[in-house]
Order: structure tokens, then sequence, then C-alpha cells
């Protein structure tokens, strides 16, 4: 089973091939909600408590068909993740290690919602809320799901290694290692200015 995988504007389309492994899941942290600030969409990103629902796979099931070169990337500091949009319209991807031997892909919940579709038709229920300590609600939601999705993410991780799938990647050059668009580092004060940016 396929989902569809989307832009907004429709500029870069591709699917999500349903391995059944998946980790769908909410995460409260300050970087994520930084990521959905930087593109001005912290309304259509973040829920009411600042999360940001995101499904995990492996770069493999990832494909990208058209628009591929609407890809950028940008990192909150040096050392962290690619947080991955499309430029044409500033629609959230995903969030992927800068290692090219990582094949983790932490999808963002917008570019699946193309068409009508929804991640629960393909991903199944939300197992895990991560980070609740940095929520913005009042009350908190409370932190699930976090240590089994952390064993499904490093068995998946491990056979995408040992079978090679690590090697199909659409956000990576596979022969060069590097990202297919260079990414863009924030700097500390840019990242404390969303931090504590609200409106955004
Ligand atoms: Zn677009
Ligand atoms: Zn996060």
């Amino acid at each position: 089973m396929k989902h569809p995988l989307a832009c907004r504007c429709g500029q870069l389309n591709g699917y999500v091939v349903c391995s059944g492994h998946e980790n769908r899941g909410i995460c409260y942290c300050t970087d994520c909600q930084a990521f959905a600030k930087y593109l001005g969409q912290g309304s259509t990103v973040l829920d009411q408590a600042g999360g940001t629902e995101i499904v995990q796979t492996l770069s493999e099931f990832v494909h990208i068909t058209e628009g591929k070169d609407a890809l950028r990337c940008i990192k909150l500091r040096e050392r962290g993740l690619l947080r991955w949009y499309s430029a044409c319209c500033k629609t959230p991807i995903a969030n992927t290690p800068d290692n090219v031997n990582l094949a983790f892909v932490g999808l963002v919940h917008n570019c699946l919602e193309g068409q009508g579709h929804q991640p629960a038709e393909s991903f199944g229920t939300v197992k895990m809320a991560a980070f609740t300590e940095s929520a913005t609600s009042r009350l908190k939601p409370k932190a699930y799901g976090v240590p089994s999705a952390m064993m499904r993410i490093v068995i998946m991780l491990l056979k995408a290694r040992i079978f090679g799938g690590f090697k199909k990647n659409p956000f990576f050059n596979i022969e060069t290692g590097q990202a297919i668009s260079p990414p863009r580092v924030l700097s500390a004060d840019e990242l404390e200015q969303l931090k504590h940016n609200d409106a955004a």
C-alpha cells in the first residue's frame, strides 16, 4: 500500500510505501516548534499543545516523484537533524539525521494530508508522545510509548543497514553521502528568537 506525499501547492509529489512498522507519534520538543515557526507554519503544523505529528519510517520507503528540486533543509544548530521543507510553499516535509548511514525519516504530517488523505488511514494510531514537558498547553499531555518507539527505530535502522535499504534515500546523494540540498544552519540568535516567538 502507498500513501501519497505532497507539498501544499502540489509542486512536490511522491508517496510513502506502508511497511507496517511505522511509528506515528507527536513530538512536543521546542526544536520541532521552532522549525514550524521558521516556516511561518506554526498554526498549520502544531497542535493546540505545540505538538508536531510525525510518521517515522525508513528512507527506502519514501519516494519523491516530482519537484524534488524544491526540497530545502535547515539545521537549527551545527549538530542537529536536517529539517526538510518545500521551497515552493514552505510545507514541512521531514526530519532526517545528517548522516546517510542512518536511514531514518520522520515525516511531518502536513505532507501526508493532501487530497483529503490522513496519516491515520495508512499508519495507524498515534503510538508515542515525546518531550511533553515542552508542551505549550497549561495541562501537559502525558508522555507515552517512547521506549518502544526507540526500540522499533533501532530495529528498523539495523534492517536497513543489513539489507542495504539505506542506499535508497531521496534526501541524500548516496555516492557522496551529502544531503541533496546543502543545509542552512541557523545562528544561535535566530534559533533563540524562533523559540520565543509565539506569533509565528
Ligand atoms: Zn509546494
Ligand atoms: Zn521534536
